[in-house]
């Protein structure tokens, strides 16, 4: 019995709707999986999340490794029991974070100092999958390096080299047979680097495949065509996972090339921050214009936040500081990244998602 499967279900074009299944748990693509970066999603609950109608979620190993540490989660009975989630979860290796906070590469893995208390640790290729063995989570991802664009070609053949050999070394320590292991493609945004790296991580053969490296400072256009550049090389019968991509067009216009799956901690930081998602475009709801406002953030949005309460009192809560201002528009912003997806999803049965793309485009160029 493999560990995942992958059901492709509907085509249209270079897009696809599919369903992937893990023992008895399954979720449908493309789909955004919200990021719990500590054990929860920031200002929401397990259940909140659920409730919107997520089936799978992402945990960050680099924090749940410092604190409260791996040992501690296994110890509990794995991150679902620990986190109160009982659909599927990914977590990532660490190597995104480690990397943004100027860490040392050699050879043998990566050095870097615990933001909590400045520890020195050293993040190995098999020391991140045996940490997430130990989390539990129900996909792995290997450890690779990111390069910040823009980057050398030499850098960027450098780091991918990396990635490839522990690629490899990621995969001959997997031990359990319940977690699946993802495989990520770097490359930068150098054409002929994505093919390179895509045939070497499909040659060790994974679960499924991350493009990685990506949305680090390049232009759209350059993000848009480096997948395009290594969709191709990636096997049809397994997801493709473009990791950190969370803005609206990026997502609908990535699953008009492919893509099957995204995180992103966007969605729920702008809610913190006072903005809302909507297909309409952003709203600014600390907009004076708000304060006597009676409707809801947007009409005909199934959250919380909309179903009960206006928009001036979300901006009051935003501007006297209660907290609850920020769980609401957590609530409501990733209620519309679920949304968004399953329109998207919509779309490609209907073999309407060009105009999908275009609509959406258009409610974000404003
Ligand atoms: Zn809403």
């Amino acid at each position: 019995m493999a560990i995942l499967t992958f059901d492709v279900v509907e085509e249209s074009d270079s897009a696809r709707n599919g369903v992937v299944t893990i023992g008895s748990k399954s979720y449908q693509t493309p789909v955004f999986m919200p990021v719990g970066t500590r054990g929860t999603i920031k200002a929401a609950t397990a259940k909140d999340v659920a409730d919107i109608g997520f089936d799978v979620v992402l945990g960050n190993t680099y924090h749940l490794m410092l604190r409260p540490g791996s040992k501690v989660i296994q110890s509990i009975g794995g991150l679902h029991k620990f986190a109160g989630w009982d659909r599927l979860m990914l977590t990532d290796s660490g190597g995104f974070q480690v990397m943004s906070l100027g860490a040392k590469f050699d050879e043998g893995g990566v050095r870097f100092k615990s933001i909590y208390d400045g520890a020195n640790v050293y993040l190995t290729p098999e020391g991140a999958v045996t940490t997430q063995e130990e989390i539990g989570a129900d996909i792995a991802m290997v450890l690779d390096v990111c390069t910040n664009l823009p980057a050398t070609r030499d850098q960027l053949q450098r780091a991918m080299d990396l990635t490839h050999a522990w690629a490899k070394r990621a995969r001959s320590a997997k031990s359990r047979e319940d977690q699946a292991q993802f495989g990520i493609v770097q490359g930068g945004s150098e054409d002929d680097l994505r093919q390179v790296s895509a045939q070497a991580i499909v040659d060790i053969g994974f679960e499924g495949y991350a493009i990685g490296g990506l949305a680090v400072g390049e232009s759209r256009e350059d993000m848009l065509r480096s997948i395009e550049s290594t969709t191709p090389f990636l096997p049809n019968d397994r997801p493709r996972y473009l990791m950190g991509v969370g803005d609206p067009v990026g997502v609908v216009e990535s699953i008009a090339r492919g893509v099957d799956m995204f995180d992103c901690v966007a969605p729920s930081r702008l809610a913190r921050h006072g903005g809302a998602l909507t297909f309409q475009g952003k709203v600014h709801v600390k907009n004076k214009k708000y304060e006597e406002a009676d409707e809801p953030i947007e009409m005909g949005c199934p959250c919380l936040a909309c179903q009960r309460f206006p928009i001036a009192l979300i901006r009051h809560l935003l501007l006297v500081g209660e907290s609850t201002a920020g769980t609401l528009l957590t609530i409501h912003n990733l209620t519309f990244m679920h949304r968004l997806v399953a329109g998207a999803r919509s779309a490609i049965r209907e073999k309407s998602l060009d105009r999908y793309v275009t609509t959406i485009r258009s409610a974000y160029a404003r």
